[in-house]
């Protein structure tokens, strides 16, 4: 964890410091090597918290989107047991970043315990997600929705399987890579999934930045204007036409 208390602070960790676990109150040290990101460990073995995961680099960099004061807060079930939700914000949303794989049980459990929440999933994590999240686009039909947006059915992509049946809403961090269809940005997206139930999720790729403005300071979230390419465009006076920039092979960022 990333937050001990010493002397009644939240504190990172640092040689030399003493710091006490905010969940279980046991004893808890310093860990700062080079290799991990600095830590504090509990002393023996025990996990107070039975849904944490080990901390990646991934997590860290997105915690740190958001104030210190929202990372890392600790609730008590009812059954005793200790739960860190990794930000919540100060309208009471929690925001969990998975790494690691979570069984279905699990995630119902977390999802009835952080009322509202939403899932930031690392996409990296298996190599073979990506790819067939990239073959399930290419097939993908549009939804008909205000912002460009795929419909991709169950069965395709391992990624969308494993979150089928969420009630929050669950973002895809692909972190930047270059997608298979053509005019998406190949940098700064998430992709948000909505499940359809037995069909499968609307994919709808929206600027992660937008992302994090949503949960600081309650901003919409963004996507991107739907191309709609059956429609003739005339060109403006003095201006390339536009269906031959959108043939460009270089993906542009639209504006709003
Ligand atoms: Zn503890």
């Amino acid at each position: 964890m990333k937050f001990a208390v010493v002397d009644g602070v939240r504190r990172e960790a640092a040689p030399g410091l003493i710091g006490t676990c905010p969940g279980c109150e046991a004893p808890v040290i310093p860990k700062c090597g080079a290799i991990r990101l600095h830590h504090w460990a509990h002393r023996s073995m025990v996990l107070c918290d039975p849904w944490r995961e080990p901390e990646t680099e991934w997590h860290r960099a997105w915690k740190n989107h958001f104030p210190i004061e929202w990372q890392e807060i600790w609730h008590r079930a009812d059954d005793g047991i200790v739960h860190i939700a990794d930000v919540k914000t100060t309208n009471g949303a929690v925001l969990e970043f998975q790494h690691s794989p979570i069984s279905p049980e699990e995630r119902v459990s977390r999802e009835a315990f952080y009322r509202p929440m939403a899932w930031v999933v690392d996409g990296t994590r298996l190599k073979r997600d990506l790819s067939s999240f990239c073959d399930a686009l290419t097939y993908a039909r549009s939804a008909e929705t205000k912002l460009r947006a795929w419909i991709i059915p169950l069965g395709v992509s391992a990624a969308i399987d494993r979150w089928a049946g969420s009630r929050y809403p669950v973002f895809l961090d692909f972190g930047d890579v270059e997608f298979p269809l053509r005019w998406l940005p190949e940098f700064g997206l998430l992709w948000w999934l909505r499940y359809i139930p037995k069909v499968g999720a609307v994919a709808t790729p929206v600027y992660r930045q937008s992302f994090i403005d949503h949960y600081l300071t309650g901003a919409s979230i963004r996507g991107l204007a739907r191309i709609d390419l059956r429609r003739p465009q005339r060109p403006w006076p003095g201006l390339p036409r536009l269906d031959a920039h959108l043939a460009g092979k270089r993906a542009r960022k639209p504006r709003f």
